[in-house]
């Protein structure tokens, strides 16, 4: 346990996609009261009830990560670790100290085929120990399917989910 609250911060509010509200990424809520909170906190959508940012619950991620601070929100995939930057700051994540803490999380992951992901609106990232792979925009539809070489991430692509039903 961190001990952390969201205190000032309402980033999640604007990064993630809320389907009960039919909400996109990358728009404030309409519930929202940037800086404040929820407007209908009580009645909020289970979604948002069961979400914590991984800054508050994860000691890992120091107070520098602090979503509002950084413009970054970091929360947890099938494949590992999602970096969602703010759309009014898309390159937050290549300042440092957070460039280097993803790159060795990245290569910590490697061998547990951890991912890191970067998430910028629509658009994807693959960060791997000593590379990059830019995706473009990734659609609800589709799927990254990575490729490894003796444990170390050397590819990536994006299909569409039904092809990947169908192999
Ligand atoms: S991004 Fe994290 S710290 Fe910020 S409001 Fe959401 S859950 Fe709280
Ligand atoms: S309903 Fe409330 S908690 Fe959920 S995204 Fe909107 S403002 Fe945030």
């Amino acid at each position: 346990m961190t001990g952390r609250a969201c205190g000032d911060c309402t980033l999640c509010c604007k990064v993630m996609a809320i389907e009960q509200l039919a909400k996109p990424a990358a728009q404030w809520c309409r519930h929202c009261k940037p800086g404040h909170g929820c407007q209908i906190y009580h009645d909020r959508p289970v979604e948002c009830r069961q979400f914590n940012c991984l800054w508050l619950i994860d000691e890992r991620f120091g107070p520098h990560w602090k979503p509002n601070k950084s413009k970054l929100v970091l929360t947890t995939s099938a494949d590992g670790i999602e970096v969602r930057c703010d759309s009014t700051a898309p390159d937050a994540w290549r300042k440092e100290p957070f460039q280097r803490e993803i790159r060795a999380l990245a290569a910590a992951g490697e061998a547990h085929d951890v991912t890191m992901l970067v998430i910028i609106g629509s658009r994807m990232i693959l960060v791997a120990t000593d590379r990059e792979f830019d995706l473009g925009l990734v659609g609800a539809d589709e799927r990254i399917v990575r490729e490894f070489d003796g444990g170390q991430l050397v590819g990536a692509a994006v299909i569409k989910a039904s092809d990947l039903e169908r192999d």
